[in-house]
C-alpha cells in the first residue's frame, strides 16, 4: 500500500441548482494527502465542506473535477477497488427500520460482495456492543445503537480506512467513549488508517494525529495536532507606552519586538503566561501604559472564525 492512504488533487465540487435552491460549489479545488496508518481529523463548522468530501472519498458523490486516490487506486480509473478500500460511518442515521442489526450487516456485507465464508457480523456486532440486540428491530433503537450499527456497517467489508462523519453529534459520553476505543483499537491493531469530521476542536485534539481545518471548501491550515495547538496558543500583547520605554525584565518565554509605530508587541503562549504577568512586568519596570491591544496569531483568528460560524 502507498504510503498515503487518501490523495486528493484540485477537488472541486460544485451542487446542481433544485427547485428553487442555486448552485452551490461545496469544495474549491482541495488538496489534501492523509497519510496511511494515521487518525486523521477533518475539523471545520457546519456548512464546511467536510461530508461532501468524505461522501467523494467514499463514492457516493460524485466530483466536479479534480482527483482522488483511495489506498492507492484512483477512484477514476479503478473505481471498485477504490470503493473496497473504504468504509464510511455517515453522518445521517439512515437505517432500513425493518432490518434487524444483524441483517443489516449481513445485507451490507452483501452489497460489497464479501462472500459468507469471510462475513464476521456476529463478530461485529459483539464490538460494537449490539449482540443482546442483534435480532431487534431497528426502529427500537436508541440513537446510541443506531451510530453504533453504522459503525459495525462500515466494518463489514474489511476496509483499510474507515471514515467516521461526526461521530459523536448528538451521542453520549458513554457511546463516545466506547466508539473512541474501538477507532483506536482499529487503528493500533489493525494498521487502519482512521479518518474523522468533527466541529469540535477538543475532540480533534484528543484523538488525532493530524488534523486539517476546512472552511468555505477549502483547507486552511493542516498539521500534526500537537504543532497546530502550539500554533493556536500563541498571543501577542500590544502596549503603547506613555512616554520612554525602560529596560524589561521579562520571563524567558516572552518575546518581544518594538514596532515602528513604537509599539512594544510581546508574544507568548497563553497555556504558559497569560497578559497580566505581561503587564506586571511593564508596569514594574515603571513603564507607563497608554494603551493596550491583543492579538491572536493567524490561526487563532481562522479557527474562531470557524468557531463561531459552527
Ligand atoms: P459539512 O459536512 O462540513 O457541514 P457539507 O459538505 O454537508 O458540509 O456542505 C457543504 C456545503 O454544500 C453547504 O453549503 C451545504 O449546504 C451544501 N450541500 C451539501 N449537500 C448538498 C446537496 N445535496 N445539494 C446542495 N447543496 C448541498
Ligand atoms: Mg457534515
Amino acid at each position: 500500500m502507498s504510503k498515503n492512504a487518501i490523495e486528493i488533487r484540485d477537488l472541486k465540487k460544485t451542487y446542481a441548482p433544485s427547485g428553487n435552491q442555486p448552485a452551490k460549489t461545496a469544495l474549491h479545488g482541495v488538496d489534501l494527502d492523509i497519510p496511511a496508518g494515521s487518525i486523521f481529523g477533518l475539523l471545520g463548522p457546519n456548512g464546511a465542506g467536510k461530508s461532501t468530501m468524505i461522501n467523494i472519498m467514499a463514492g457516493l458523490v460524485n466530483k466536479t473535477s479534480g482527483n482522488v486516490t483511495i489506498g492507492g487506486f484512483d477512484q477514476d480509473v479503478n473505481p471498485r477497488q477504490s470503493r473496497a478500500a473504504i468504509g464510511v460511518m455517515p453522518q445521517e442515521l439512515n437505517l432500513d427500520p425493518f432490518f434487524t442489526p444483524r441483517a443489516a450487516l449481513e445485507v451490507q456485507a452483501g452489497l460489497y460482495g464479501v462472500p459468507a465464508r469471510d462475513r464476521r457480523s456476529d463478530e461485529i456486532l459483539e464490538m460494537i456492543g449490539l449482540t443482546d440486540k442483534a435480532h431487534a428491530y431497528a426502529r427500537t433503537l436508541s440513537g446510541g445503537m443506531r451510530r453504533r450499527l453504522l459503525l459495525g456497517k462500515a466494518l463489514v467489508h474489511h476496509p483499510e480506512i474507515l471514515v467516521l462523519d461526526e461521530p459523536t453529534a448528538g451521542v453520549d459520553i458513554e457511546i463516545r467513549q466506547m466508539l473512541w476505543e474501538n477507532v483506536r483499537k482499529l487503528n493500533r491493531e489493525r494498521g487502519m488508517t482512521i479518518i474523522l469530521t468533527t466541529h469540535y476542536l477538543e475532540e480533534a485534539e484528543e484523538m488525532c494525529d493530524e488534523i486539517a481545518i476546512i472552511n468555505h471548501g477549502k483547507v486552511i491550515v493542516r498539521d500534526n495536532t500537537a504543532a497546530l495547538i502550539g500554533r493556536m496558543d500563541q498571543k501577542t500583547l500590544v502596549i503603547w507606552p506613555d512616554g520612554p520605554a525602560a529596560a524589561l525584565d521579562l520571563p524567558s518565554n516572552v518575546a518581544l519586538e518594538t514596532r515602528n509605530d513604537g509599539a512594544l508587541a510581546f508574544t507568548y503562549r497563553s497555556s504558559e503566561t497569560n497578559a497580566n504577568a505581561v503587564l506586571d512586568c511593564v508596569r514594574n519596570a515603571g513603564v507607563v501604559i497608554g494603551d493596550v491591544r491583543t492579538e491572536q496569531a493567524d490561526l487563532q483568528d481562522a479557527f474562531l472564525a470557524l468557531t463561531t460560524a459552527g
